[in-house]
């Protein structure tokens, strides 16, 4: 399956888990895909090294997302950590974090992990966070045309009660 394909699946696959009705909203799918998994996803918004957007840890039981404090794009950067985990991709294991902790905040370890163009700070190559870049765009569309479409049904419904 090409990566277009494959991205969309996955958009498709976290869109089905939204609520059938009322409010959709990203942080709703991302607890949703949580709940799917049996792995609830943790989103916290951490001070992170001067460039950094966001990064995606894997704990033994659970996962987490991190969001540099103070973002203006945070739904972008959650929707792109959230691409590389239903993607399948690799998020930072803790018990490397945990090895490496004297080093972790190191600048070179910091910029041989950081991707400069997306921010994200994640073991991943370039074709992986395009991949996310994809999934974070597709995402966020689909779930501006959902909102859109259920804001509309609302107001028709109001239409027809006081019409
Ligand atoms: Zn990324």
């Amino acid at each position: 399956m090409s990566a277009d394909r494959l991205v969309a699946r996955a958009v498709n696959d976290v869109i089905a888990l939204a609520p059938r009705r009322g409010e959709v909203s990203l942080a709703g799918l991302v607890a949703a895909v949580g709940t799917d998994r049996g792995r609830p996803i943790e989103v916290s918004m951490s001070e992170l090294p001067p460039g950094v957007s966001g990064q995606w840890r894997q704990y033994a039981d659970h996962d987490e997302f991190q969001i540099q404090d103070g973002l203006p794009t945070v739904d972008r950067t959650l929707a792109h950590e959230l691409g590389h985990l239903v993607l399948g991709h690799d998020g930072i294991p803790v018990v490397e974090i945990a090895r490496e902790s004297t080093e972790f905040a190191s600048d070179d370890l910091i910029s041989y992990m950081l991707n400069q163009r997306t921010g994200c700070m994640g073991p991943g190559g370039e074709d992986v966070e395009q991949q996310a870049e994809d999934f974070a765009a597709l995402l966020l569309h689909r779930l501006g045309r959902l909102r859109s479409d259920r804001s509309s049904i609302v107001q028709v419904r109001l239409g027809e009660a006081f019409g």
